[in-house]
């Protein structure tokens, strides 16, 4: 079923565990990710960036190709469609389009700009029962060419931005996009602390969660992080499955050529990536 996250994010946030939220890119993605949670008979959240957006020829062409698999896969978990780091237009964009669920990012603006856009989004989301991401302090590293310098959010700020009536929200605790350097401090729990304690029940998300070490994404989970973003990790692993195939020579054998066969390692690749996060999360048996 196509839902909004809202129900999944609460039941996780009571429970201690984290919903992932996994992104997709083409049609081996979605059906990898969709069938890997009715396995693990968990929810799950399908993340399009606005550049995954125009490279699978727009927000209609998603909705489709989604609820078209929802119904021929028999996908019975719950599953959000979600815009992830959308603009204002992307969000009402993919609000008419048929998402249930967007992220306003409006993190790059002055937080009384972030704060009258959001409002506004609020209510078209309401009115529609679709779930909303808002976010506070950006997330470092690189998102579709932007590069964020990333920084703790202000917990006021989140207080404030939170008691707009957002689903959740995304706050910069030290994490970045992409791989992590060699040289990174981790995750800010005392941050991340005091972001929990000034806004409740508000479900948090964690973005960049690829190769942040288990033993941070547990604790953050324990301190109020309800969705965690993984999308390099998801890359990583069809790259090097794609690459194996390649360099075995396996295209030029027989009918290796054929797409079907030649994507199937990568596919296979995420599959595995995204069950690993959602045992890692807890969310497997919590549909
Ligand atoms: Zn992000």
């Amino acid at each position: 079923m196509l839902v909004s996250a809202k129900e999944m994010l609460e039941k996780a946030k009571a429970g201690k565990y984290a919903v992932g939220q996994f992104n997709i890119n083409n049609l081996e993605w979605t059906k990898a990710i969709l069938l890997t949670a009715q396995e693990c008979n968990s929810p799950v959240i399908l993340g399009v960036s606005e550049g995954a957006g125009k490279y699978m020829c727009g927000y209609e062409t998603i909705v489709g190709m989604v609820k078209g698999m929802i119904k021929c896969l028999n996908i019975t978990v719950p599953v959000a469609l979600h815009l992830d780091h959308g603009s204002y237009e992307g969000a009402k964009a993919c609000i008419n389009a048929g998402f249930s669920s967007v992220m306003f990012d409006g993190s790059h603006y002055p937080i009384e700009e972030n704060i009258a856009k959001t409002t506004e989004l609020v209510n078209a989301c309401n009115v529609l029962g679709i779930s909303l991401e808002a976010e506070v302090g950006s997330i470092g590293g690189e998102e579709d060419g932007v590069v964020g310098a990333g920084e703790c959010a202000d917990p006021d700020e989140c207080k404030m931005v939170a008691d707009l009536g957002v689903t959740m929200l995304a706050a910069g605790i030290g994490n970045i996009h992409g791989k992590y350097p060699a040289n990174w401090a981790g995750l800010n729990f005392d941050v991340l602390g005091a972001i929990s304690e000034k806004t409740g029940d508000m479900p948090l998300v964690l973005h960049g969660g690829t190769g942040i070490p288990e033993d941070m994404i547990k604790k953050a989970i324990s301190l109020g992080v309800s969705k965690i973003n993984v999308n390099t990790e998801c890359q990583l692993a069809f790259a090097a499955a794609t690459r194996k195939y390649v360099e075995d020579g396996k295209d030029l054998s027989g009918k290796g050529f054929d797409p079907r066969k030649l994507l199937a390692p990568g596919f296979e690749a995420i599959k595995s990536t995204v069950k690993e996060k959602m045992e890692l999360f807890g969310s497997v048996n919590k549909a």
